[in-house]
């Protein structure tokens, strides 16, 4: 198994800013890591800087403990599955498997056998003699993780592979591929824009924007300690709420709302996710329901407060009326603060706030 590491990574595309900025990633022998960002940010253009399809403004690449920056493509060792398949739509499923082998010299006897194994593992095996036309979506994509698996690559990259599929298959092809890489083991950088996608696909995820890499950690860890405002924002569905008052003498108000635990005095962001908003009769914050979303398991409630929202997520079949009241109330250790002005986090952040 093979290290991945991307060095001072930087790319500016000709008469464009900079993409990428300075980029520091490892993927460690067998890791399975899922970078996760906006569209635009960049996945893409790291991805292919990887596999030698774009070529850095600056920093180094390293696989497998050896500089590859001015190999080929082909050179490299890794194998890429792009969002939008890529099959050669006159070969058949058989042809499209064994492709990449014939071309790296693989013997004929060799190559079946790779393939027929290859076919099996992806429940391919009765489709050999098609040609993708004749594919649905899901099946498409499987020939192409089947085409990058065949060659047993050192790393794999994967650009979106799921976002053309529609959502039961995404959800079939996303546990496969997760069961095939523990089986296979194999070195891998996954990109998505999905954020539930990263953090159930991944080990760890990578959180860039702004061409940069925000935060680095086990799904669970960036979910509970989100490193700024924009992480916060973006990991977890429904999104964390980041209500903007202000604080003095550590006490945070908006409107209604008198939270203490405030870490610093002036403009501040507190940040609880809808989920961890408690229902509590008499908690001294009274608020009425603007909108109702009944999505079965659970229930999603919008309010007003001072101009903003608070989301927060009840069991599935609650009885919620539109312009009734509630009363809800925040537990000190669900609290997150963040910084007005650079929206970083601010204190020690996630249980550390006692003083409620
Ligand atoms: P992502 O995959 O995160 O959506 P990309 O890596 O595709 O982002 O693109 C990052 C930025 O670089 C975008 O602003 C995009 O318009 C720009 N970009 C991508 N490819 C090129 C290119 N070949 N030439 C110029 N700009 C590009
Ligand atoms: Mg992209």
């Amino acid at each position: 198994m093979a290290t991945l590491s991307l060095r001072g990574v930087s790319k500016r595309y000709p008469g464009g800013a900079e993409v990428l900025s300075a980029i520091d990633l490892e993927v460690f022998a067998g890791e399975f890591v899922v970078l996760v960002g906006p569209s635009g940010c960049g996945k893409s253009t790291l991805l292919r800087i990887v596999a030698g399809l774009v070529e850095a403004s600056a920093g180094e690449v390293w696989i497998d403990g050896a500089r590859v920056d001015d190999r080929e493509p082909g050179e490299r060792d890794v194998a890429m599955v792009f969002q939008n398949y890529a099959l050669y739509p006159h070969m058949s499923v058989r042809r499209n498997l064994g492709f990449p082998l014939r071309n790296a010299g693989v013997s004929k006897a060799e190559t079946e056998a790779r393939v027929r194994r290859v076919a099996e593992s992806l429940g391919l095996s009765e489709l050999l003699d098609r040609k993708p036309a004749q594919l649905s979506g899901g099946q498409m994509q499987r020939v192409a993780v089947g085409r990058a698996i065949v060659r047993e690559p050192k790393v794999f990259l994967f650009d979106e592979p799921l976002s053309n599929l529609d959502a039961q298959l995404r959800e079939d092809l996303r546990s496969e591929l997760k069961a095939l890489h523990r089986r296979l083991g194999i070195t891998t950088l996954y990109v998505t824009h999905d954020q539930a996608e990263a953090m159930t696909l991944g080990s760890r995820i990578v959180v860039l924007d702004g061409g940069e890499v925000l935060q680095s950690g086990a799904p669970l860890e960036v979910y509970a300690r989100p490193s700024s405002r924009f992480v916060a924002g973006f990991i977890g569905a429904p999104a964390m709420n980041l209500l903007e008052g202000r604080a003095e003498g550590g006490v945070f108000r908006l409107g209604p709302l008198e939270i203490r635990g405030a870490p610093v005095s002036g403009p501040v962001i507190l940040g609880i996710r809808p989920e961890e908003v408690v229902l509590e009769k008499d908690a001294g914050l009274e608020l009425a329901i603007r909108e109702v979303e009944a999505l079965g398991n659970r229930t999603l409630l919008t309010c007003p407060i001072e101009g903003q929202s608070l989301r927060l997520t009840l069991p599935g079949g609650a009885s919620s009326a539109v312009g009734t009241t509630i009363s809800v109330a925040f537990r000190a250790r669900d609290l997150h603060w963040f910084d007005a002005s650079n929206g970083e986090r601010l204190g020690v952040g996630r249980g550390d706030q006692s003083n409620f």
